[in-house]
């Protein structure tokens, strides 16, 4: 692990988030309950953890906002929380959006 952040006990939040997502998908409510912070702040953090991600050869990975319904996925749609509703069928049960992170050799490069 490299150790720019520093590290105090137990890691910093950052890393705590990092290990989080390295061990399978999370929602942000799930990062939000495992680490103590509010949702919101998630968001702000996960940023710099797709960034430190790269910097190690991984890459922060996202499935975007689903209707559970008909499946309709909210691809414009970067923010962490979840919609209200589906534009298309008016449903209401959206599974929220989910974030990972895995080795960068395992997917395309080519994106920024
Ligand atoms: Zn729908």
């Amino acid at each position: 692990m490299g150790a720019k952040d520093g590290g105090g006990t137990g890691g910093t939040l950052r890393e705590r988030i990092t290990q989080r997502l390295r061990s399978g998908p999370a929602t942000a409510a799930d990062l939000s309950r495992s680490v103590g912070l509010p949702e919101r702040d998630v968001a702000a953090h996960l940023a710099h953890v797709a960034r430190s991600a790269r910097a190690q050869g991984e890459r922060l990975e996202q499935v975007p906002a689903r209707c559970v319904q008909c499946d309709f996925a909210f691809e414009k749609r970067e923010r962490l929380t979840r919609p209200g509703a589906c534009p298309r069928c008016k449903g209401r049960r959206i599974r929220r959006p989910r974030f990972w992170i895995a080795p960068a050799a395992m997917s395309k490069e080519d994106r920024t």
